[in-house]
């Protein structure tokens, strides 16, 4: 079956035609980075004046790029949340007008779980599994019994990691958003400057990023004070390095707890060689089976929208055409 997906959540406008729920045939992605980069963030005005201007464009490129006329169309996925409540009002409405006019089921979908069921397009998921969320508004620690049933074990309590990312990016002056730079010069970096871990209680699978974001400021201040210019290399290295030893290990001892038969590592952040590197070394030792989607379906996409659809679809559950865009969304909720 053809299942044609709309993610408007924030600043990607993107459309995909996925063949039963796996087979991507396209996944058009338009970013609106550009834009926003002048503002150092993105503002939810303009992104929702931007969806308005690309959907149409960006429907009809995917169905050109997957060769299908819209009849062929089974059904039509949309994220409904969380997200900016203009940005999704756009995908919401555009998804409602398909499933109407082309009296196909609409199937309103969770942006979480779409992240982690990128993974489906890559490979099988084993369950129980456990998926390591590190996006630009979300960190969390999901376990997975079985296909589609999320419990959210541990989550962020302050900043999210790509936030985090992102405000130490800006403090070494590199443009919005700065993950990707803080990610390469941490790489390169020869030396490091050892940054406090935010552990939490013993037994938590919590999270906490803004002291060491704090941290990283302090240190610039500190340097700047004595007249000296800031290591930012050896800054990036320690920052990344308390973030990478954090996640990871919380990760791999919910595994343990949980007696996960697999790892799933997703969300913008997921792109990070650092972390990639270090949960893979770490998976290996434990004998615990990893999947990372490839860059691409890791930061936001419609692709992953269909495949978390895809669950819904299989058994039937749809939504009706008053689905509302939710700007907050339990993933729990939207367990099949
Ligand atoms: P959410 O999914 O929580 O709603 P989002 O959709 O805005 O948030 P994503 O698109 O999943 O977030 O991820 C974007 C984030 O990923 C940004 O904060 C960006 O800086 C970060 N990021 C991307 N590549 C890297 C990298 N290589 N290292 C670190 N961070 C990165
Ligand atoms: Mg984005
Ligand atoms: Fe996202």
């Amino acid at each position: 079956y053809l299942l044609l997906a709309i993610e408007t959540s924030c600043d990607e406008t993107s459309v995909a035609v996925v063949r039963n729920g796996r087979e991507i045939l396209s996944n058009i992605i338009s970013s609106q980075i550009e834009t926003h980069k002048q503002f150092g963030g993105v503002v939810p005005e303009i992104a929702s004046r931007k969806h308005v201007e690309s959907i149409t464009l960006i429907l009809e490129e995917a169905l050109r790029e997957a060769k299908i006329s819209l009849p062929e169309i089974d059904a039509v996925a949309v994220t409904q949340g969380p997200g900016l409540i203009g940005a999704l009002l756009v995908g919401v409405v555009a998804a409602k007008s398909l499933s109407l006019a082309l009296d196909v089921p609409l199937i309103g979908t969770h942006h979480i779980a779409g992240h982690i069921y990128a993974n489906h397009l890559i490979g099988d998921i084993v369950y129980p599994a456990i998926a390591l969320v590190v996006s630009g508004g979300h960190t969390e620690i999901v376990l997975l019994e079985e296909e589609g049933k999320f419990r959210v074990i541990g989550r962020t309590r302050d900043d999210a990691v790509g936030e985090a990312y992102d405000k130490v990016a800006r403090a070494l002056q590199f443009p919005y958003p700065g993950g990707p730079y803080v990610d390469k010069l941490a790489q390169e970096a020869t030396e490091e400057i050892v940054l406090p871990r935010s552990w939490l209680e013993p037994d938590s699978y919590d999270f906490s990023f803004s002291g060491l974001k704090s941290a990283v400021l302090s240190e610039i201040n500190r340097s700047r004070m004595k007249g000296e210019s800031p290591d930012f290399s050896a800054l990036a290295r320690g920052f990344q390095q308390s973030v990478i030893d954090v996640v990871t290990s919380k990760a791999v001892r919910a595994a343990k707890e949980f007696g996960a038969r697999q790892m799933l590592l997703c969300g913008g952040v997921a792109a990070n060689r650092g972390l990639r590197d270090r949960l893979s070394s770490l998976c290996e030792e434990a004998g615990l089976p990893l999947l990372i989607p490839p860059n691409k379906l890791c930061t936001d996409n419609a692709a992953m929208i269909a495949a978390a659809a895809d669950l819904k679809w299989r058994r039937g559950q749809y939504s009706s055409l008053d689905l509302k865009a939710e700007p907050i969304l339990s993933l729990e909720d939207w367990s099949v």
